[in-house]
């Protein structure tokens, strides 16, 4: 079903509308509203099985158009790490660090249930869905064991 957005009145009294699909909607929307739905999707791409992030419409890789979502393991193993210092009183260090995931891809996040400065490259971390400046955010912490 289209969903009206918007109508004009052109200069000869045509009036054109603008319609959208509302089940076209982005890749960035498809990877927040499984946010929401507290899952984790990662796009892989249909041509060459790739994963990528951040979610894109075509593959980085073979420039694939057709890509399905597929839950993530959540499970993965920091990259890079820093600590961003920052005062007690606006709420102190905290970590920002690259995890790469068991898929072969990437994200910036930073890792929770630890000091800042705990966090290093390598360590084994999984994925949890949280929450920062009221966005919904992967999130991971560190693999007990
Ligand atoms: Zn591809």
């Amino acid at each position: 079903m289209l969903e009206l957005i918007a109508t004009q009145t052109t200069r000869n009294g045509v009036i054109a509308r603008r319609t959208q699909v509302p089940d076209a909607i982005g890749p960035d929307q498809i990877f927040q509203r499984a946010l929401a739905s507290k899952e984790i999707l990662l796009p892989k791409c249909d041509d060459c099985g790739a994963y990528h992030f951040f979610p894109r419409v075509l593959c980085p890789h073979c420039h694939g158009a057709s890509i399905s979502w597929m839950q993530a393991s959540g499970r993965g193993r920091v990259h890079a790490t820093t600590v961003v210092r920052r005062k007690p009183e606006r709420g102190g260090d905290y970590n920002v660090c690259m995890v790469e995931l068991d898929e072969g891809v990437r994200m910036m996040s930073r890792v929770e249930g630890v000091a800042p400065s705990d966090v290093t490259i390598d360590m084994e971390v999984s994925a949890f869905i949280g929450e920062g400046d009221g966005d919904l955010l992967v999130l991971f912490k560190p693999v007990e064991g």
